[in-house]
């Protein structure tokens, strides 16, 4: 296809904004790269007649005045910002000065935000996964050579009211990553390798099939309830390329990689098939896994799955609605982390403390469960309750919640918010002061630590917080 000079091509901003920006967390975080626009990039280079500059303020932080600035030099044709709920504030906040210096095509996506509210602000609101739909308006603006707000409003109504899911993920092309953003985007943990890590993201799928009640747009990747896979066969193409790219980790971005074994063993069976010598992590699901699978995954070079335990109490755990048998649920935590450990697999295990009537004691028996397992990490964050979650429901407006790692403003639990503080401290701690877990965390991640000096940092530094 030839090529346009760059004067000539029609030039596309993408921003993504970071749920940091004016919040004290608790916790250091890693940063995915942004996959719609990222997809939305793949799929407008591909025609050649675009410029598209992707400006990511959770990679490259920005204030509001210096991302208007570097819009107003790059000079768009239409910006296309991605927001969530946590990312909403920063995003009507730029788009409103942007909109002072003359900028106003405007197209927002993601999950969960307030499309009243957006409405006046934003001539275009394309929820859910948008970058089919944004990728084919941008390209309908650029055959009529009017990137006019007016126009982009002329599609809003077809996008009212409706979630868009990308519906054949194979049919994408491969987001293309600078060696910039394969050193930009990374875990926050160390790994079984003792080399420099350089991450590679990959989405396998798309949609979670369950319902939990705190899930919000705002933890996850994909939308929807109905799963999307990609072929094996395609996916393998893509952790080729990353590899090809400099990546020496690859990391399945998926909301639930296991929710179908078959489609995770048929990645596995393909990397295998292929040869490919490369190690990668995913997110998993307790209910889910297999010992045979778990041993397939191994052999293809799975070195570390994250796994959302939330809680050790039943009672909780129904009221998060994180599944159907919580007695089964604390049994497979004990389960699976031992097949993991047997595999040589890391266990990263997640909880969640401060959920809506959780007592101090009913806290302990998560802690219990937690030693139980003996993860090689683990996560502990407060509920949230997102404005887009299920159990948010009446709840939200009047008890603001930045985000999951920050202190909440209001507890919902019988706890106060100095006694969760307490307790979230006194869960790290009872974990890595432990003289067990710091021989066998120092045996297995040391030289790592030395070749990532910035990851033994950002977590040494969480810990002495407390
Ligand atoms: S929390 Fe995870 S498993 Fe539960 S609905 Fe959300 S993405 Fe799915």
């Amino acid at each position: 296809m030839e090529r346009k000079p760059f004067k000539e091509r029609n030039r596309i901003m993408l921003v993504r904004f970071s749920p940091r920006q004016g919040i004290k967390l608790t916790h250091p975080l890693g940063v995915m790269p942004p996959f719609t626009l990222k997809y939305v990039q793949a799929l407008l280079e591909k025609e050649g007649s675009f410029r598209v500059e992707l400006a990511d303020c959770s990679l490259y932080p920005l204030t509001p005045e210096g991302l208007v600035r570097k819009a107003a030099s790059f000079a768009p044709d239409c910006l296309v910002m991605q927001a969530d709920v946590l990312t909403y504030r920063p995003a009507r906040e730029f788009a409103e000065l942007a909109r002072a210096r003359g900028m106003e095509s405007f197209i927002l996506t993601g999950p969960g935000v307030d499309l009243f509210d957006a409405a006046e602000l934003f001539p275009l609101c394309i929820s859910g996964e948008g970058e089919v739909k944004i990728a084919e308006v941008i390209k309908e603006c650029a055959r009529a050579r009017d990137f006019s707000s007016k126009r982009l409003r002329s599609r809003a109504q077809e996008c009212a009211g409706k979630e868009f899911l990308v519906e054949d993920p194979d049919s994408l092309p491969f987001p293309s990553y600078s060696r910039r953003e394969i050193e930009g985007y990374s875990g926050i943990f160390p790994l079984r390798f003792n080399g420099r890590a350089k991450y590679g993201f990959v989405l396998s799928g798309r949609g979670c099939p369950h319902d939990c009640g705190f899930c919000s747009g705002a933890i996850r990747v994909s939308c929807g309830s109905r799963v999307r896979f990609r072929s094996p066969g395609n996916v393998v193409d893509e952790m080729v390329s990353l590899v090809g790219a400099g990546a020496n980790i690859i990391s399945f971005a998926d909301d639930d990689f296991s929710c179908l074994e078959k489609h995770a063993t048929g990645i596995c069976e393909e990397i295998l098939r292929r040869k490919l010598s490369v190690r990668w992590t995913a997110q998993a699901r307790l209910d889910e896994l297999s010992r045979e699978a778990l041993r397939l995954m191994k052999r293809s070079g799975c070195i570390l799955l994250r796994l959302g335990v939330e809680s050790g109490c039943e009672r909780v755990l129904k009221g998060l609605s994180k599944c159907a048998d919580p007695v089964e649920w604390k049994r497979l935590a004990g389960q699976v982390s031992g097949w993991l450990a047997n595999e040589g697999i890391a266990c990263d295990a997640m909880f969640m403390i401060g959920s809506p009537g959780e007592t101090g004691p009913e806290i302990g028996e998560t802690m219990r469960l937690c030693s139980s397992m003996k993860p090689d990490f683990i996560q502990v964050h407060y509920y949230a309750p997102y404005a887009d979650s299920r159990m948010s429901a009446g709840v939200a407006a009047s008890c603001c919640t930045p985000h999951h790692y920050a202190v909440p403003e209001r507890s919902l639990s019988a706890v106060d918010i100095p006694g969760l503080r307490r307790l979230r401290a006194f869960f790290y701690l009872r974990l890595c002061l432990d003289p067990f877990f710091i021989l066998r965390h120092l045996s297995r991640y040391g030289f790592f630590y030395l070749r990532n000096p910035r990851v033994l940092l950002r977590l040494s530094g969480m810990l002495l917080s407390f």
